[in-house]
């Protein structure tokens, strides 16, 4: 979806700059690239490292806990990384934006498409939270309510979601081709910006439901952890991915 529209969008500039290049010369030429391609990317999309966690281990005590935040983070999320990074050098080094690769990512193994996904997938995670929440801008429950029904009626799906997916996964709401907000799940470490996703769209806020992200406190009891993670959710970051989804 992001390359046909990347590609229309060349197609469209390009048009542009013939029309306005006669008018304006090389410098309208210059502002349109750089104008598409700023469009096409997150800002605040994961690049290829493991950043710092944007708060501490602690930080997000009671709901999950920091001993389960401490391995998450520096060995499941790091070894993703790492091995994203060995998986990109020997096949794909040329990629500097995952969002490249995932439109593609049928044409690659396994292991790059475990981690690399893997990476994508936690950088996005850590960012989806924050201690104590972050409140739901007023723009943002409008287009919930009226796609949805209401704020409720979301979570009830998102929690079927991430309930109902056998086995390790992620649960996700994403704003789909039509520009219509979608609930679905993934296996492993896919997510919706792959080619060979169950699901498709632009991730706004996924969840982690390996049981890595939940064991050590809520042991079997997924719809506890998810119940205590809705607490968490950072809804400015949720929104700051909608307003560039629907950009795009
Ligand atoms: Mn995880």
């Amino acid at each position: 979806m992001q390359r046909r529209k990347f590609v229309s969008d060349s197609a469209k500039a390009t048009i542009s700059i013939l029309a306005a290049g006669s008018l304006l010369g090389q410098q309208a030429c210059s502002s349109s690239k750089q104008s598409s391609g700023r469009n096409r990317y997150y800002p605040q999309s994961p690049g290829l490292t493991q950043q710092p966690l944007p708060y501490n281990y602690k930080a997000l005590e009671p709901a999950i806990d920091a001993m389960t935040m401490e391995i998450h983070y520096s060995r499941h999320a790091a070894a993703y990384t790492k091995n994203m990074t060995e998986a990109l050098t020997a096949e794909a080094a040329g990629i500097t934006h995952l969002e490249d690769l995932f439109v593609s990512m049928s044409k690659y193994s396994a292991k790059l498409r475990n981690n690399a996904g893997g990476h994508y997938n936690h950088e996005s995670f850590w960012r989806w939270m924050a201690p104590g929440g972050k409140a739901m801008p007023a723009s943002l429950q409008t287009v919930i309510e009226q796609q949805l029904g209401s704020v409720g009626d979301l979570r009830n799906k998102l929690t079927t979601a991430a309930t109902g997916r056998f086995g390790s996964g992620w649960a996700w709401l994403v704003l789909d081709a039509q520009k219509k907000l979608q609930v679905g799940s993934t296996p492993n470490q896919d997510n919706p910006l792959m080619d060979l996703s169950e699901l498709k769209g632009y991730p706004l806020l996924g969840v982690d439901v390996w049981e890595h992200a939940y064991y050590l406190k809520y042991q079997n009891k997924r719809a506890d952890y998810l119940n205590a993670w809705w607490s968490l959710i950072n809804w400015e970051e949720v929104n700051a991915r909608y307003q560039f989804a629907i950009s795009l």
